[in-house]
């Protein structure tokens, strides 16, 4: 283990100081995060951003991410944009569209970009029938020129999964996966409308893993409805013995008044702060002490996968998946609500399905909002990376980076960080500013100091609390 490793890898989990600190703030997969996308034409920045890096940067790294709306029933916990239907039907007609979509987009290319990462996210992708599943990879496959060793994953849900799908899915080259689990305890799973017996989980964690796929990830939610500490030990217990190679541990903000599903939650089912503090504090120490390495925000690796080796050399990234090993791609984002980057430009579909229809129908890029960065936002991007991935920011190189006096620049970010410092969150002196074992948990906080945009204190209402 390096010394850097050991830095890193180590993390204190402080109840008190949490609790205190536990705010609202943004995840950050962007910076500027998407509620600061500005509504109206940006497809003409897109297409020149496309254009810029084909002529400047052609073979630089590519990934690729494809939202499939359409879910068979809806959790009552999610805030994701999904459409609830039970018709196989509309997905052809959302697959006419997604490669109208891509048309559009691999029109702006002389040769088939080569893409070196692939997401299929949702909503569920396995909603699609194996046909549909084939169709969308032909369709991919047919405009982009797909690397050899190009990382390919999925989000599964185990409760819709077909036979075959996941050789199928292996065939065309998916090695990685994302399976929804939540919680195992059936009296939460009722509460939530996610019937998903642990049995179905751990035959579908293992199918993957005979096929291949690797880095398999858990998603786990703490502060659900009839979840307490006791059923929360018994959820790890059982997902522990399956020892997946990652595990992500969402906590479940519960805001009625914006997300209609949540509705259906009875407020006397809900945990108390108390007790989703002890959930998490369970948690951690149950994962830390299983050998899991913390990789930052809500996620946990083994020590030998590529995310705990990528956290150890330094080479951690964060995009709109979370955490990710793959350089810092350009991501160009197909589908309903999706959203591109492309060098200083993000853009973003249509949210609402007929928007996304009538746009491709007049034969436009479906584009909704955006933002083109400017130096300001690409510094300060820099900053709140560093902070997330590698939990401490050299000044002098970032200095010699963009040709700033980090002192001058951040002068109130910096007095911001110094009240932090008093915590004990974050180190702060001449050459680094670090962050602590005791601040790893907050690094959203301390990563809020440099986001210029949340200077705006109305902005922060908008974002989940941070545990
Ligand atoms: S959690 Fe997943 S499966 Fe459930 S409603 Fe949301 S997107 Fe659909």
């Amino acid at each position: 283990m390096t010394p850097q490793h050991a830095h890193l890898a180590d993390v204190e989990f402080d109840p008190e100081l949490i609790a205190r600190h536990n705010g609202n703030g943004p995840r950050y997969t962007s910076y500027p995060t998407a509620d600061r996308f500005i509504e109206g034409p940006i497809g003409a920045q897109y297409i020149a951003a496309l254009r810029n890096r084909q002529r400047v940067r052609p073979d630089a790294a590519l990934s690729l991410y494809v939202h499939l709306p359409f879910c068979d029933t809806v959790c009552y916990y999610c805030a994701c944009n999904k459409i609830a239907t039970k018709d196989r039907g509309r997905a052809d007609v959302y697959l006419d569209y997604l490669e109208h979509e891509i048309a559009l987009v691999r029109n702006e290319f002389s040769v088939a970009p080569e893409v070196s990462q692939l997401h299929l996210g949702g909503g569920t992708p396995t909603f699609l029938t194996n046909a549909q599943l084939s169709r969308l990879m032909q369709m991919l496959k047919e405009a982009f020129a797909f690397k050899l060793d190009a990382e390919c994953s999925i989000e599964i849900d185990p409760r819709r999964l077909n036979d075959g799908a996941l050789e199928l899915l292996a065939d065309h080259g998916f090695n990685r996966m994302s399976i929804g689990v939540q919680d195992l305890d059936p009296a939460v799973q009722k509460a939530v409308n996610r019937l998903q017996p642990a049995e179905l989980t751990q035959a579908v964690l293992e199918k993957g893993r005979a096929l291949g796929y690797r880095s398999i990830n858990l998603d786990l939610i703490y502060g659900l409805p009839k979840q307490s500490v006791a059923t929360m030990q018994a959820t790890l217990s059982t997902v522990l013995s399956w020892r997946p190679e990652r595990i992500a541990l969402y906590s479940y903000a519960h805001l009625p008044e914006r997300f209609m599903p949540q509705r259906r939650i009875a407020n006397a089912d809900m945990p108390s702060a108390t007790d989703k503090l002890a959930m998490l504090k369970l948690a951690v120490t149950t994962l830390l002490e299983a050998g899991y390495v913390y990789i930052g925000m809500d996620h946990f690796a083994l020590p030998e996968d590529d995310l705990a080796l990528a956290l150890e050399q330094g080479t951690l990234q964060r995009n709109f998946q979370g955490y990710s090993t793959q350089a810092d791609c350009d991501l160009i984002a197909l589908g309903v609500s999706a959203i591109s980057r492309i060098g200083d430009t993000y853009a973003q579909n249509h949210r609402n399905l007929l928007d996304y229809y009538n746009a491709l129908n007049q034969q436009q890029l479906p584009l909704a909002k955006g933002l083109v960065m400017t130096r300001d936002d690409e510094i300060r991007r820099a900053a709140i990376h560093d902070l997330l991935c590698q939990s401490t920011l050299d000044i002098p190189s970032f200095e010699q980076a963009w040709g700033i006096d980090f002192a001058t620049y951040f002068t109130p970010d910096l007095e911001q960080i110094q009240t932090l410092e008093h915590d004990g969150l974050v180190e702060l002196n001449q050459d680094s500013i670090d962050i602590t074992p005791r601040g790893r948990f907050l690094a959203r906080i301390i990563a809020m100091c440099f986001d210029l945009h949340l200077r705006d204190a109305k902005s922060s209402a908008k974002f989940s609390r941070v545990i």
